[in-house]
């Protein structure tokens, strides 16, 4: 691991606005189009084929290629390019300043920490005999738009890419993320008929269909829910994150909406959910719509590039977490993969959004010494 690259790596990326545009970002400085430019012109500085893809207008995945002549597999390396929202932030978002060492800014743990590890540690392997005589290609994908629907993986994959391993870059505490639960968000209407609302008897109110449609979601719903259970990320559960319904007080209200996000564990399929929940509401006829889903993660801890990880990083390495990533996609298409990067996961998305620079120098060089093995293994 070579510290200075890293930190200096570390902070021209947190001072690349990379902001994801959906909802609000909070600046007018959004998508991944110059933070991918920079990573591909470093990429390209250690020797890879780079393709610039857009996945949307100025807003591609940067794919770089190390392929020495005897390749014949391949291991992908993901962390994402994209950062959530500057709004409400307490710092400045894009300065990287590091105090007490910690750097800070936004997108310096979810997930610029593992991008700077992995380029570093990718440009020090790259260049080895090792690599060159070896039988294991590296394939570099910063991807665009994880923070808003995995839309950078889900087109990788869709173009039929396929490595034998993922390794998505998030901030896992340099432990591996093996499993992870899924994430299925819903938006659920129920329908009525307006009256005045001196004269109630006369319409049917959407809200109080909604109330019966709570009571079922959060009651006997979630008991079942508390009863499933998975091994390490123990039962899924569901949440109404959004309500709104009605216009005026005086109105009996025809329409009414909730958001239902439910989180699933391995073994559960989303489109099995979603006829559970309604064959649960079908009383209350109810308009169900999908907003976002990420599938859970599983992926076998005897997977032997998992054993590689595992054999630099120690055997108790191995977690499971509450959230999703991209992980999950390229799981769901047959690529096993896990999740890993350096730094807090509490500390995502927060006012004051900061990471450990000791996290990301060890994340750099754990990373390195997983590469080599892994290229060693491949001769075998
Ligand atoms: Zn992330």
């Amino acid at each position: 691991m070579d510290r200075k690259n890293v930190i200096e790596l570390l902070q021209d990326l947190v001072r690349i606005p990379s902001v994801n545009p959906f909802g609000d970002p909070g600046t007018a400085e959004t998508g991944e189009g110059k933070i991918a430019g920079y990573i591909a012109d470093y990429l390209r500085d250690c020797g890879a084929d780079v393709e610039i893809r857009d996945v949307e207008p100025g807003r591609p995945n940067v794919i770089g290629l190390f392929t020495p002549a005897r390749a014949d597999r391949a291991i992908a390396l993901g962390p994402h390019m994209d950062t959530v929202s500057i709004e409400g932030m307490t710092i400045d978002p894009f300065s990287a300043e590091i105090r007490g060492g910690k750097l800070y800014g936004r997108g310096s743990v979810d997930t610029k920490g593992s991008m700077a590890a992995f380029l570093d540690a990718v440009s020090r392997v790259v260049c080895t005999k090792e690599f060159a005589e070896g039988g294991l290609g590296i394939a570099f994908c910063a991807l665009m738009g994880e923070e808003s629907g995995n839309d950078g993986v889900r087109a990788l994959v869709e173009e039929g890419f396929s490595p034998d391993f993922a390794v998505v870059g998030e901030p896992t505490g340099n432990r591996i993320v093996y499993t992870h639960k899924g994430a299925l968000w819903i938006q659920v209407a129920t329908h009525g008929r307006t009256a005045h609302g001196s004269m109630p008897e006369r319409g049917e109110s959407a809200i109080g269909k909604m109330a019966e449609v709570i009571r079922e979601l959060l009651g006997p719903y979630a008991a079942d829910l508390r009863a499933k259970s998975a091994k390490t990320l123990g039962a899924p559960t569901v949440n109404i994150g959004v309500i709104k319904g009605g216009s005026q007080t005086n109105i009996v209200p025809s329409c009414c909406m909730i958001d239902i996000d439910r989180r699933t564990i391995p073994g559960e399929y989303h489109e099995d959910v979603i006829r559970e929940i309604s064959d649960r509401l079908a009383d209350y006829a109810p308009e169900i719509n999908m907003i976002r889903d990420c599938p859970p993660l599983y992926t076998d801890p005897r997977n032997e590039f998992v054993r590689g990880l595992c054999s630099v990083i120690g055997e108790d390495a191995l977690i499971g977490a509450p959230w999703f990533c991209d992980a999950g996609i390229f799981s769901e298409h047959g690529i096993p993969a896990v999740a890993f990067g350096p730094g807090d996961g509490t500390m995502c998305h927060t006012p004051d959004e900061y990471i450990e620079i000791d996290q990301v120098l060890e994340n750099a060089n754990l990373m390195e010494r997983f590469l080599l093995s892994a290229i060693r293994d491949a001769f075998r």
